[in-house]
């Protein structure tokens, strides 16, 4: 039988491709020392990423760490070498619109590099929004809140100075929610630390506390006595082991956070199997994407685990996708902590960011709904007018 078919219309749309990527490495001053358990910070490095695309449209991401290699496997300059050397020739000439087949398909070629996959999918999200006229929060399923309460982190390294920082921030009504780097010194100067600022505050602000995985299964089981004792209400990864984790859970009247056990779906589900927190810090870095995140709150929702909008000290753009994220989040019960530009002195958007009344507001336009101030990027870039070195004391 002769079966004749007519000619396909002729499409009018024409997939955008991406024709280019960029990257730069952008020194920036802190405020003041940021000291942790595994690094004392005196600047921040970001990686910023630029995706061109064939439609003119451009979108941006941002990789950082906290304390160069002192966090983990990933640096400013190891995202920069992993995204020119092995993600740009996966990526060009490929559908700047199917985000999710291109991060399966980076998956496919390169492992690992979490940090470097969230600033790409971050680029092209802000892409695909900037094109549709979107906000990325609209891409990732509609947001459920337009502003994010927003924890300050004390780390001066000294009681006085973090008291008197933290009452600044009260008089500002810019944080309430106080979250204290511990694990460098010795337990009982740090649970000391702890209580005074506590007591200083009383209920006009919540103190909770970082360990950063400093501690080990004996110490924590004592610090977390003596901090619930002193009135903190939540401890973040005070161990490093995820099992360590789950035999502290429930123990102390203090709730247990989950941080750097935390790197994606999968460790997410393990920790959910084993009851092993109550409280998952997201990060898009250490999750490897806003997509991942999402299913990472997926997981916490079903396990019931509450979460906690993480940051890796992100700038600008890191913080404002962050944020875009976890505005569709259906429960947020613990806010979030994305104070990262705070924590530099210079500024590289046109616009800079709403921080008000404990808060900081998601941008409604399209995409990450933020501008760089491209002369301020040049400016700090390394090699470029202004040299900051950022080491580690
Ligand atoms: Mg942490």
């Amino acid at each position: 039988m002769n079966r004749t078919f007519a000619p396909l219309a002729p499409t009018a749309t024409v997939v955008p491709v991406i024709e280019r990527i960029e990257t730069v490495l952008v020194d920036l001053p802190t405020i003041r020392p940021h000291k942790l358990s595994v690094a004392t910070m005196n600047g921040q490095t970001l990686m910023l990423v630029k995706v061109h695309c064939s439609d003119g449209v451009t979108g941006i991401g941002e990789g950082t760490t906290i304390g160069g290699l002192a966090y983990g496997g990933e640096s400013p300059e190891s995202m920069k070498l992993a995204i020119d050397t092995y993600f740009t020739p996966v990526m060009i000439g490929q559908s700047a619109t199917r985000i999710q087949a291109m991060m399966a398909r980076i998956g496919k070629m390169v492992k690992e590099n979490r940090f470097s996959k969230s600033a790409i999918e971050t680029a092209l999200l802000d892409a695909h929004g900037k094109r549709l006229g979107l906000p990325v929060s609209e891409l990732l399923g509609g947001r459920r809140r337009d502003r994010l309460p927003v924890a300050w982190t004390l780390a001066s390294g000294d009681t006085a100075k973090d008291i008197a920082e933290a009452e600044k921030m009260l008089d500002l009504r810019r944080h309430r929610i106080f979250k204290l780097k511990i694990g460098a010194k010795d337990i009982r100067e740090d649970i000391a630390h702890v209580a005074a600022i506590k007591q200083a505050l009383g209920e006009r602000g919540a103190v909770r506390v970082d360990v950063n995985m400093a501690w080990s299964e004996t110490e924590a089981a004592w610090g977390m006595a003596a901090l619930a004792d002193a009135g903190c209400e939540l401890v973040e990864q005070p161990v490093a082991s995820t099992s360590a984790l789950a035999r502290l859970m429930r123990r102390f009247p203090i709730a247990l956070m989950a941080d750097e056990s935390l790197t994606g779906p999968e460790s997410a589900f393990e920790i959910a199997k084993n009851s092993g927190a109550d409280v998952f810090a997201v990060k898009i870095e250490q999750s490897g994407g806003l997509y991942n995140v999402q299913r990472v709150a997926a997981i916490g929702d079903a396990a019931g685990i509450d979460l906690y909008g993480g940051t890796m000290l992100e700038g600008a753009v890191g913080t404002i996708a962050s944020a875009h994220v976890f505005s569709t989040f259906a429960n947020l019960k613990w806010g979030t902590e994305l104070f990262g530009p705070l924590l530099l002195t210079e500024e590289i958007l046109r616009d800079p960011l709403d921080y008000s009344d404990f808060e900081l507001t998601i941008p409604d336009g399209p995409g990450l709904g933020i501008e760089l101030d491209e002369d301020r990027v040049s400016f700090f870039a390394r090699n470029g007018l202004r040299k900051t070195i950022n080491i580690a004391e």
